[in-house]
This record gives structure tokens, C-alpha cells and sequence, in this order.
């Protein structure tokens, strides 16, 4: 196969949901159709929620969350897929949103009764920022839940989007009898019960035929044939070039769960989701089809095998060819390094692999070289755009709680700040250690790596901070830079990569510090201009 089939049979995409829309069930039914694995379904949904395949993490076992954000990957039909999961829980938002700088598509599942719920508002606004093209899949129709056309407007209005329907359900919970492919005019129908897949595909171009009638009785006939005359009326008909820019959404209807209405999605999404898309560095954009092996770190993951200490550095390829033992220059360090053993990913399974294409993820041991937003390339300096560091939300002093361990705690801390996890803060005044994290579930999480993977105790004691915001470097002769370095000193503090950082107390205090200091920059990313 030459270098340009390669990229252009690649799907390199993230599901994003509100937790419990049935993103984990709609992955394990794309894996099962690819062949991917052997087995998933109703029978074992509580084990399998356990231990989940894209789930590497014993504390998300405990917890039912998805913790990880993983890689599976599997062939279907010519096209090699790679799903990038996301944790759906708010808490790891900043981890999703991470991720989602290295998928080229999204698929959206709603949830057909809860309908549009608050994640789902956040991750979407991302894509459509970032103009990532987004199938929506709405789940659970074999429950009662909103009417399909409130629900379309619910999504246009709530996620500003444009939709347009590509399959309609005929019926709904207890009268769910199927679905009509808009986009390959055809019929699937289902049997009543759930443990029973597809039982027939009916090709179906002339809805008009009294066929409809014997299929599926006179009432769901005639409301199916309104219905998609309405859906004819009102909805603008498939553009893939709109799809791709972002600007209409494709929807599709079905039951994750049942099997319903998944073949139509995946079927759909191989043919029309975009192949690897060109992604901006800060100096240029970088077209996949360069023969210049480029990429950049997303993702960090620690010790998937607990034998092991090392870390998996998760890097998407932008362009060229990724080999094994190549040397490839690792641009902010300016070190040039080989890999002897990059991985790539099946299913739940990880192997070493010689060559990775543009939209392929490789996974890179690390013992510590790489940060999140690292780019790799073979000579040319180049930073991908990632995703700024945002201003935590809580905030907490950590002590260590095992004077015996104290290195074991600075390193693992260190390495948990590498990983995205949280932000570390230094207090200008007496070098105490504050942890800011955009959930309170972190702080658990962090306790329970430490304990687990560098054997360290930690406690934390409360810290009573508004906002961190990133102060912009002044003239250090500039007077008022110097009083407000010396009026603010107790809440000045260094973040990981020296930045200095002002925690604000109080909304009030973050308000006057800005009118008493016009002429400092506060900013509640940590990358300005
Ligand atoms: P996630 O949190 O988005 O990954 O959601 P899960 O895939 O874990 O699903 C949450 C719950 O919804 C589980 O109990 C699933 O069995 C259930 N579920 C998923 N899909 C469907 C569906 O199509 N119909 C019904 N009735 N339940 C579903």
C-alpha cells in the first residue's frame, strides 16, 4: 500500500458524551462489529462496566469513571480505525479536551431521554471552536424518551449546531421497530427482543410501496412516511464538505445496547469521516502527505503495567512515516532520540510495531523526557498548538506524610504534573507546595498514584484560593509592578515551568488587584500572547 492509502483509509476519532449516554457501550459495539473483540452485550453489561476495555486504571474500577484516556484501534471494511476515548466525568475535562487535539472527528452520543445534558454543551463547544467534524448518535431508543424532532431542535439550539438527520427511528421504546436509513434508503428492522440483532435489511428507495404497510403495520407506515417528508422539508440534505468544515452535523438514531442502529452508524461514519487533517504548528500548517515524520504528545500515561515504572507517552503522527530506532528530534529539549520499542494499538492490546502513519497513535516508553504538548519531528523546529493549561478550580496545600519518603513524594508529584493530572504551585513566600486541579476527584486520584506507584503518603490541608491567574512579565522597574510584587507577596507562587502565578483569594480581591494594577496582565490561561 503506498504512503498516500495509508492516510487516506485512516479514522481517527474521540466519542465524547455525558457520563452514562452510553459511550462505553457504543465503543465495545464498534470494536465488536470490527471484529475487534469476541464478545460484549446485555448479559455481561456489569462486568464489562467494570472492567471496561478502554479502561487501564485500577482506581477507575473502583470508581466506574473512566480515568484513562486510551487508544483502540481495528480494521473494518479497508479503513483502520482509531478510537481515542475520553473520560466523560467533569473532573477529567482537561484530559478530554487534550485528547480532542489529536482526533480529525468526533461522534457525539445523547442520551434519547436525558437529551443535551451539561458536558455534552462543554465538549461540543470545543469541536465546534476547533470546527472538528461531528457525527451525533442518539442512544437509548429502546427506552420512552424525548419526541426525534424536539430532540433535533434541542441539539441545534443547546450545542449550536446544524443537523441533519441521516437515519430515522421508527418508533420508540416499547414500539421501537427499527430504523430507516436515510443516507442508504433501506430498512432495518428489529425483533422485540433485545438479545436478537438486525433481523432483516429491506432495501426501501419507494416509501410509497403498500410494502411498508405488511412490514410494519399501517400506523408506524404512515407515521414513518411524515416523518421523513418532514425530515425532507425541513432539514438541508447531506454535504460532506459542510460536515467536514464543521458546519452541519449528521445525526443518527439508535440503541448502543441492542445493536441497534450501530451498523448504520459505523457504515456511514468509514465512508464520509475525514481521513487525518492538516494541523497547525505555531510556525506553519503541516499537511499529512509531508514525508517529514511530525508529531506531538497528548497524553501520558503511567504505569499500565504496574511491574513496570515507565510511562507511555501517547504521540499522534501529523505527517511522514513513524519507524522504529530512527532518530527523531525532540524539539524542546533539542535532543534527538530513537525508540526501540514504539507501540501501537489493537483492541485492548498494545504491540510493538515498525512503521505508524498520519493519524495513527504511537505509544513511546518514557522515563521522563516528554511532556504533554512535546513535538517530535526529524529536524525541523516545530511546536504543535495544544491546548493551554487552564486556571485550576480548587486549590490545596500538600504535606507529605512520610518523612521516609519525601524523594519518592517530589517525584511522583513531578510526574503526575508531567501527565496533566494537576498543577503544582511553589508559594513565592515560603516554597510550600499548593496543588490546584479543575476537580476534587483529583485530589484522590493523586493520593492513591502515590501511594500506589511511588510509595509515597501524602495529606493535604485546605488553601483558600478564588483563582489562579498567570501574571504577564512586567519591566521589573516598572513600580507598579514592583507594589504589586510586594503588596501581593503571600498570594504570589511559581508554577511548574516558573511562570508566576497570582492567587487570588476572593473574586473581590482578583477585582481590585486589577484596578489597582491597570498595567498588569492577569490571564486565566497559561499561554498569552
Ligand atoms: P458511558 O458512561 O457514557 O460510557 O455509558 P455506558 O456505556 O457505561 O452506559 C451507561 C448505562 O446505560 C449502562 O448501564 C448501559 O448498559 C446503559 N445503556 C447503554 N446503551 C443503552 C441503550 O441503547 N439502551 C439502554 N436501555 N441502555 C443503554
Amino acid at each position: 500500500m503506498t504512503f498516500t492509502e495509508e492516510i487516506k483509509r485512516r479514522r481517527t476519532f474521540g466519542i465524547i458524551s455525558h457520563p452514562d449516554a452510553g459511550k462505553t457501550t457504543l465503543t465495545e459495539k464498534l470494536l465488536l462489529f470490527g471484529g475487534a473483540i469476541q464478545e460484549a452485550g446485555a448479559v455481561k453489561s456489569n462486568k464489562i462496566k467494570k472492567g471496561a476495555t478502554s479502561d487501564f486504571m485500577e482506581i477507575e474500577r473502583q470508581r466506574g469513571i473512566s480515568v484513562a484516556t486510551s487508544v483502540l484501534a481495528f480494521h473494518y471494511k479497508d479503513k483502520k480505525i482509531n478510537i481515542l476515548d475520553t473520560p466523560g466525568h467533569k473532573d477529567f475535562a482537561e484530559d478530554t479536551f487534550r485528547t480532542l487535539t489529536a482526533v480529525d472527528s468526533v461522534i457525539v452520543v445523547i442520551d434519547v431521554a436525558k437529551g443535551v445534558e451539561e458536558q455534552t454543551e462543554k465538549l461540543v463547544e470545543v469541536c465546534r471552536m476547533r470546527q472538528i467534524p461531528m457525527i451525533v448518535f442518539i442512544n437509548k431508543m429502546d427506552r420512552e424518551g424525548k419526541d426525534a424532532f424536539d430532540l433535533l431542535d434541542e441539539v441545534e439550539q443547546k450545542l449550536g449546531l446544524q443537523v441533519t438527520p441521516l437515519s430515522f427511528p421508527i418508533g420508540m421504546g416499547y414500539d421501537f421497530k427499527g430504523i430507516y436509513n436515510i443516507y442508504e434508503k433501506n430498512i432495518n428492522l428489529f425483533t422485540g427482543d433485545s438479545k436478537r440483532n438486525i433481523e432483516e435489511t429491506i432495501a426501501f428507495e419507494d416509501l410509497s410501496s403498500p410494502e411498508l404497510e405488511r412490514l410494519i403495520g399501517a400506523k408506524a407506515a404512515s407515521t414513518l412516511r411524515e416523518n421523513l417528508e418532514l425530515v425532507e422539508g425541513v432539514y438541508p440534505s447531506f454535504d460532506r464538505e459542510a460536515y467536514l468544515t464543521g458546519g452541519q452535523q449528521p445525526v443518527f438514531f439508535g440503541s448502543a445496547l441492542n445493536n441497534f442502529g450501530v451498523w448504520e452508524l459505523l457504515d456511514c461514519f468509514v465512508e464520509i469521516a475525514p481521513p487525518p487533517r492538516p494541523k497547525k504548528a505555531e510556525e506553519r500548517v503541516v499537511e499529512p502527505s509531508e514525508r517529514q515524520m511530525t508529531g506531538f504528545v497528548f497524553k501520558i500515561h503511567a504505569n499500565m503495567d504496574p511491574k513496570h515504572r515507565d510511562r507511555l507517552a501517547f504521540v499522534k503522527i501529523v505527517s511522514g512515516t513513524f519507524e522504529r530506532n530512527k532518530p527523531y528530534l525532540h524539539v524542546r529539549l533539542d535532543k534527538t532520540l530513537k525508540f526501540s520499542s514504539p507501540n501501537a494499538f489493537f483492541a485492548e492490546k498494545k504491540e510493538v510495531v515498525d512503521q505508524s502513519f498520519p493519524g495513527d497513535i504511537v505509544g513511546l516508553h518514557d522515563t521522563g523526557n516528554f511532556k504533554i504538548g512535546d513535538t517530535l519531528t526529524e529536524g525541523e523546529v516545530l511546536h504543535y498548538k495544544g491546548i493551554p493549561s487552564f486556571s485550576p478550580e480548587h486549590f490545596r496545600y500538600i504535606n507529605n506524610a512520610d518523612p521516609m519518603k519525601a524523594k519518592q513524594l517530589a517525584k511522583g508529584v513531578d510526574q503526575l504534573m508531567d501527565e496533566g493530572v494537576a498543577q503544582l504551585f511553589t508559594l513565592e513566600l515560603n516554597g510550600r507546595k499548593v496543588i490546584g486541579t479543575v476537580g476534587a476527584l483529583q485530589y484522590e486520584v493523586i493520593q492513591y498514584r502515590l501511594e500506589h506507584e511511588y510509595g509515597a503518603k501524602c495529606t493535604y490541608e485546605p488553601f483558600n484560593v478564588h483563582k489562579a491567574c498567570w501574571v504577564e512579565p512586567s519591566d521589573p522597574n516598572n513600580p507598579e509592578f514592583k507594589e504589586f510584587l510586594r503588596v501581593k507577596q503571600k498570594f504570589l507562587a511559581k508554577d511548574k515551568r516558573g511562570q508566576l502565578v497570582f492567587l487570588a483569594d476572593s473574586a473581590f480581591s482578583l477585582q481590585m488587584a486589577q484596578q489597582k494594577y491597570p498595567s498588569i496582565k492577569l490571564h486565566f490561561t497559561s499561554e498569552f500572547e
